[in-house]
């Protein structure tokens, strides 16, 4: 899979993108995710992207043409459209879901605004979906597009030893993860629970099930409603909620 990000912030994306998990698999090929810099394709003279709004009080906002050239030249180089996200406060909200459906695509390409935001015609024109990443404004779009970037990434082939480590992580089936434990067994006395210490793979897996349950319910029960649960984990949330009633 190809991921481009359309940034005037290249060296911003790239000290991420270098780095860690991502930096590793981009390394051994397993993601191909680059930065394309929108102010390459301006036609001022003084290099400049952006202008006053009309109408607008503050701010600048970035002009269509830098964009759609740099985003046109982007499909010329790969001979093919990439699906164009442009990442954006008044997208629709990533999900692990959305992100999952992403992951299946061949391209995609992440357009980051700045300033103000974006001419809207050059929105209309190229872009096929907007996200968000959450109900509050940033200062740009690289942030944004990183995050999207790096929770595709992961559930791309390659990029982490195997499924497992990310089907069995929070928000993949409308749960929270269970807690977690490493060594030492003891600290500041306290332990770690010492079913994690029986080698029961069974009694362990089920334990893990229900400590998911349980900080669902206590911590978004609102994912729960999605959840897939069997009859006897529904009847534990219905005793779990009696029991938190209660106290
Ligand atoms: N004027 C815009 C508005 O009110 O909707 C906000 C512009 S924001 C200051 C500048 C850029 O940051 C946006 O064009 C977008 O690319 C990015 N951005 C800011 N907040 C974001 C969010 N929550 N999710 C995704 N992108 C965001």
């Amino acid at each position: 899979m190809r991921i481009d990000i359309l940034t005037l912030f290249p060296e911003m994306c790239y000290a991420y993108l270098n780095e860690s998990i991502i930096g590793r698999a981009r390394k051994k090929g397993a993601i191909t995710i680059e930065c394309e810099n929108i102010r390459d394709y301006t036609l001022d003279k003084h290099n400049r992207v952006d202008d006053a709004p009309y109408a607008g009080t503050t701010g600048m906002v970035m002009q269509a043409q830098p964009i759609y050239d740099c985003y046109m030249s982007l499909c010329e180089a790969l001979e093919k459209k990439p699906h164009l996200i442009y990442m954006s406060p008044q997208g629709k909200t990533l999900t692990q879901q959305r992100a999952l459906e992403l992951s299946k695509l061949d391209n995609i390409a992440l357009l980051c605004g700045h300033y103000e935001g974006v001419d809207e015609r050059v929105i209309e024109e190229i872009v096929d979906e907007e996200i968000s990443c959450g109900d509050y404004v940033l200062t740009g779009g690289e942030l944004p597009a990183l995050l999207l970037a790096d929770c595709i990434a992961r559930m791309v082939p390659g990029v982490l030893p195997n499924e497992e480590a990310y089907t069995n992580e929070s928000h993949f089936a409308s749960l929270l993860e269970a807690p977690q434990y490493t060594r030492p067994y003891e600290w500041r006395g306290k332990t770690v629970p010492d079913i994690l210490l029986s080698g029961h793979h069974k009694a362990v897996a089920a334990w893990k099930r229900q400590q998911a349950i349980r900080r669902t319910l206590l911590r978004r029960p609102d994912l729960l409603e999605r959840a897939d649960l069997s009859e006897k984990e529904r009847a534990y949330v219905q005793q779990l909620k009696g029991e938190f009633e209660s106290n």
